[in-house]
């Protein structure tokens, strides 16, 4: 039996998105620039995914650039922003649990004299309203918070910082702008940028968290925003964005979102449920644990610490029995530094449950049966691990 529990690091793609990529792959390979009809048919092609993804943020087409990934469209915003002619507003508002597709940009642009403010968060990764408005001054150029943390699922109130902004800037005359990294929001929570982000002004997407392919990304920037572009080459992408187009990508990426935003209410339904199913199977029979996602976290994920345990152990203990999960987030799993988890460390976890935390996350292919299955080998791994120290 395989379990697969990673879904935030990655989702396995669907056969539909497969076969529309592969379709287009075979028949339309022109270059979308190209004057001929094979570049009009690959043209065609992107347009129309173009469109299926715009429609995931109920935005116009010429609203969405395609990038290589969430991480370019992160790195698109900072360092565009950067190079607004804006001289005196050097401040970006963040916050201290940003994937490092952010956290990273932000600290080159430190080293560049920009200031960065990174704002704290709680015991359940919530950021403090207050503290925001108090670090929201005039020299402020960008904030950029994430719309849903991919290491416990805490989503991020974008509604009511986009009504800061707007006020702030209405009442001193700025414009500051709002981005939000919603890489693991999509399919998840609603992007419409007509309603709950309205006041949002840009936000980064990535296909392959939403059954979609790998390497493709997009960049939504609101009409009216001057963002200048961070790749410069051909001219493709209006401009903003050079480089020939991944057209099998930008179809399958699209077909991805029409999927996975469409009847998203009964999918996040479904996966809550199986979410708490193993949660409430976890806090009544496993002891001494900690749960460090919030109740009204996103539906995909769900990370507890196992208190003296190490969580990367009991990753491989599971993995012998086919359930995959993941003790944080995949890159800093690869790329971990002595104290662990920055998100963890930021919640102010103490050392024993940043060693022992685990994160499942889940994809609308989980069921119930599956989380028995999950319970009965996680509860004998980490009662194994209490017992012995360690299974090596
Ligand atoms: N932002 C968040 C919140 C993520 O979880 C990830 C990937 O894990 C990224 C950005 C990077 O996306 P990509 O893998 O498409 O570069």
């Amino acid at each position: 039996m395989i379990v697969y529990l990673d879904n935030s690091a990655t989702t396995r793609q669907y056969d539909e998105v497969t076969d529309l990529m592969a379709d287009t792959a075979k028949n339309c390979y022109g270059n979308p620039s190209s004057l001929h009809g094979l570049g009009l048919d690959a043209e065609k092609a992107m347009k129309e995914g173009r469109k299926r993804i715009a429609s995931a943020f109920n935005s116009s087409p010429d609203e969405v650039t395609i990038t290589s990934c969430g991480t370019e469209s992160d790195n698109t915003v900072l360092m565009g922003i950067a190079r607004t002619p804006r001289p005196r507003a050097k401040k970006i508002i963040t916050t201290a649990v940003e994937h490092p597709a952010v956290l990273e940009p932000c600290a080159e642009l430190e080293r560049r004299g920009f200031e960065i403010v990174r704002l704290g968060v709680d015991n359940k990764c919530r950021i403090d309203i207050d503290e925001l408005k108090a670090a929201l001054t005039e020299d402020t150029i960008l904030i950029s918070v994430m719309a849903v943390n991919n290491e416990v699922g805490t989503i991020m109130p974008l509604r009511e910082i986009g009504e800061i902004k707007k006020e702030f800037n209405k009442t001193h005359g700025t414009k500051v702008l709002l981005h939000t990294d919603a890489v693991q929001a999509l399919g998840k929570i609603s992007l419409d940028t007509k309603k709950e982000l309205k006041d949002v002004d840009m936000i980064s997407v990535s296909a392959h968290k939403i059954h979609g392919p790998k390497g493709i990304g997009a960049l939504y920037v609101r009409k009216g925003v001057n963002l200048l572009p961070f790749v410069l080459g051909g001219g493709q992408e209006r401009g903003f964005r050079s480089g020939t187009e991944n057209v099998p990508s930008v179809c399958g990426f699209g077909l991805a979102c029409e999927m996975s935003v469409k009847g998203m209410n009964e999918r996040v339904e479904k996966m809550n449920a199986v979410r708490n199913y193993l949660k409430d199977g976890i806090v009544s029979e496993i002891g001494d644990i900690v749960v460090n996602s919030p109740d009204d976290g996103v539906c995909s994920v769900l990370n507890v610490s196992f208190p003296g345990t190490r969580g990367e152990v009991i990753l491989h203990r599971l993995e012998q029995d086919g359930i995959y999960v993941s003790t944080g987030s995949a890159c800093s799993s690869n790329h971990k530094t002595s104290k662990g988890s920055h998100v963890l460390n930021a919640m102010g976890l103490k050392h024993k449950e940043i060693e022992g935390a685990l994160r499942f996350s889940f994809s609308e292919f989980n069921t119930t049966e599956e989380m028995d299955y999950v319970l009965g080998k996680l509860k004998s791994a980490v009662e194994g691990f209490r017992k012995l120290g360690s299974f090596r």
